[in-house]
């Protein structure tokens, strides 16, 4: 049995240690703090003893590795996808809009969701659809120097259709706006969600919290499959002789004697291991702030609604609280507590009128570096799964997945390094 040693807990390091424990391989896994899931996790709130995400996630029905990974570990279930496409916008005055798909044949349904909806003039539609249909035909690599914003513009894309459609969409996927953002990757993306079958769009929520729909079962997957973990473990170097990782230390010990070594760190933690060249990749990151209220009585109705023209993007409803996610939150990062709840307040008046006045606890969760930023240079720049270094493999959402920073890309960098050993396992036997 072939020894790998994976270093990083998160997504990308439990999806690996998945596909190659089920593929007979040894596999020791290292998690420098005392829980895994690394970006996607969930502690228990004091106060009330729920479980809250270190900030909501958001899946869609383009998530064919995660559906594919969740199915492995028995947590499909686990996941409420929406049975048709909608999404709800609300206006001030607590006014809301739906753009919703109908139960006909696709693309059909989805096209008949934007003649009706409401929210958008006839020239937004039609220069919407327009753009829609002709994505499947588009070569991304001829937007390699554009923006998304750049690209709407040359595709005629109106401000309203841009601020209503767009722009959710860009900010929701790779946490930028339109101006920062590469058009190549957003296409591809859009490509991926609009033309890769009738669920593709639709909207996947988690039913229970990030560990009790991915990382509770991934560890109980791993535990079965005799997967070794060492949790609150840091890798602090790496020791290299004739082209070939020989061990690691940790702050607790050494680990050597591996056939491959796995590493499913971010890219800033990757970096101060100090044994490839990093030198032409600066990957600067962006924030998202998540903030938790719990409520009186709380008058929403449906799971979640984007927030138009607001700093709020989104507001999923929980029952007892609302979870509001605000994306791309530079603005917002480095606010105090109080700032951030006078901000929060105003709005959610705005919105929701007298909302404020139910307001029992606001909790607030930045994760400053929750994303990276997907700009063009860093694209073409991203560390493939294999090294120059025989026996080193990556993984991670930053590496080169053709994604951005999301569930997806982790998982597909893990499912892509773990094919890389298995293959040059069956290569050298
Ligand atoms: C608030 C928030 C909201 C998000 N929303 C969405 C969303 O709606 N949809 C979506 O698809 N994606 C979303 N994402 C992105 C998604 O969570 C990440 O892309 C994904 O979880 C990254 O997984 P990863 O394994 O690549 O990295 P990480 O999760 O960062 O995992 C790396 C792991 O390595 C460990 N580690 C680091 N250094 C060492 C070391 N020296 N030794 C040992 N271990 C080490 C870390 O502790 C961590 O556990 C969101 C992220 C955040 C933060």
């Amino acid at each position: 049995m072939k020894k790998v040693l994976v270093i990083g807990g998160g997504l990308s390091g439990l999806t690996a240690a998945a596909y190659l424990s089920h593929n007979n391989f040894d596999v020791t896994l290292l998690e420098s703090t005392n829980k895994l899931g690394g970006k996607t996790h969930s502690t228990q709130d004091r106060a009330t003893g729920v479980e809250i995400d270190n900030g909501q996630h958001i899946l869609l029905g383009c998530y064919f590795e995660t559906l594919n990974f969740l199915r492995l570990i028995s947590s499909v279930d686990s996941l409420k996808i929406q049975e048709q496409f909608s999404i709800n916008y609300l206006l001030q005055d607590f006014k809301i809009f739906k753009l919703k798909s109908v139960n006909f044949f696709y693309p059909l349904n989805l096209l008949h969701g934007f003649i009706f909806f409401e929210l958008l003039s006839f020239n937004d539609k039609i220069s919407l659809i327009k753009l829609l249909l002709k994505l499947k035909f588009i070569d991304s690599n001829s937007l390699n120097d554009l923006t998304v914003k750049d690209w709407l513009l040359k595709e005629n894309q109106t401000q309203n259709s841009t601020n209503i459609f767009w722009e959710i969409i860009c900010v929701g996927a790779l946490n930028i706006s339109t101006e920062i953002a590469s058009a190549k990757l957003f296409c591809d993306i859009l490509k991926q969600i609009f033309w890769t079958g009738g669920n593709s769009f639709k909207i996947i929520l988690p039913k229970y919290s990030l560990n009790e729909t991915f990382i509770n079962p991934a560890e109980k997957f791993l535990f079965r499959n005799n997967v070794k973990f060492y949790k609150s473990e840091k890798c602090e170097k790496i020791f290299i002789d004739d082209n070939k990782i020989i061990g690691v230390q940790t702050n607790k010990r050494n680990f050597k004697d591996f056939d491959y070594y796995l590493i499913a760190v971010p890219f800033y933690s990757f970096k101060s291991f100090n044994i490839l060249n990093t030198h032409n990749l600066e990957i600067t990151y962006s924030p998202i702030v998540n903030i938790y209220v719990w409520l009186n009585s709380n008058p929403l109705t449906e799971p979640f609604y984007s927030v138009v023209n607001s700093p709020i993007h989104w507001i999923f409803n929980k029952g007892s609280f609302i979870n509001i996610t605000i994306s791309n939150a530079i603005n917002l990062v480095e606010k105090s507590k109080n700032e951030i709840e006078e901000i929060i307040s105003d709005e959610l008046d705005k919105f929701i009128p007298g909302l404020s006045k139910e307001i029992i606890r606001i909790l607030i969760i930045k994760e400053k570096r929750a994303t990276f930023i997907p700009s063009k240079e860093i694209l073409e720049k991203r560390f493939k799964s294999k090294t120059i270094i025989s026996n080193l493999f990556l993984a991670g959402d930053w590496t080169d997945t053709k994604l951005p920073s999301t569930i997806e890309g982790a998982i597909k960098s893990g499912r892509i390094a773990a094919e890389e050993i298995i293959n040059d396992s069956f290569n050298k036997s």
